[in-house]
């Protein structure tokens, strides 16, 4: 049960930094790269990532079916596929609840263009996928469209969803829409939002998707 060692190591020390940089609790959230192109490498469901060594990483098809590691794959595993099958320049996903994007994610607002790193690292506008079961396929599908061609998606009442070209971009998309929501919340506390003007927004959509080329 060695094989793909290198990817499931790169996993798991994602999901270890999710944990150091406090981006999520416990057991919750879930971490995958692609590995070739029909598979990908993801947390198992319901274990300590303090417990996990690179084996227990879980290497798994689109459908599901289990190639190597020991566990059962998370049980957000159609989320992370339904972002590979839509996204072909997405090569690393991940799934956590941290806590400003959990009090956003409640209030089921989508953040509008407020900064400058938003624009440029999460291409714009963060979009809420409607409520819908962990592990649904109707959640994967509204996480899927939520997220568009951007970095980072909100899941109502739920959480959050970022994605990258590798796994430390991913990370740190999930770290620019952690700050994002802070300074949404705490800006909202004050007082209307100045929302970035719609010129401004386009010019920096476009530079947005030409750093992604
Ligand atoms: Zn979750």
């Amino acid at each position: 049960m060695t094989e793909w060692l290198e990817e499931r190591q790169r996993v798991l020390q994602a999901a270890q930094q999710l944990l150091v940089k406090r981006l999520t609790v416990g057991s919750s959230g879930n971490v995958s790269q692609r590995v070739g192109d029909e598979l990908l490498a993801i947390t198992p469901n319901r274990r300590y990532t303090e417990d996990l060594t690179p084996t227990d990483i879980v290497v798994a098809t689109f459908e599901g079916d289990v190639v190597a590691g020991e566990g059962i794959p998370s049980s957000e595993l159609m989320m992370h596929v339904g972002v590979y099958q839509a996204r072909p320049d997405v090569l690393a996903v991940i799934h956590a609840h941290p806590r400003y994007v959990s009090a956003a994610a409640v209030t089921g607002r989508a953040i509008p263009p407020i900064l400058e790193d938003q624009m440029i690292y999460l291409g714009g506008q963060i979009e809420v996928a409607g409520h819908a079961m962990s592990g649904s396929d109707e959640l994967a599908a509204a996480a899927v469209a939520a997220l568009g061609d951007r970095h980072a998606c909100l899941l109502a009442n739920h959480g959050a969803m970022a994605v990258g070209r590798d796994l430390r971009a991913a990370l740190y998309a999930c770290e620019y829409l952690e700050k994002l929501c802070q300074a949404f919340l705490w800006a909202s506390l004050l007082g209307p939002l100045n929302v970035m003007p719609p010129d401004v927004v386009e010019t920096e959509r476009a530079f947005f998707k030409m750093m992604r080329m």
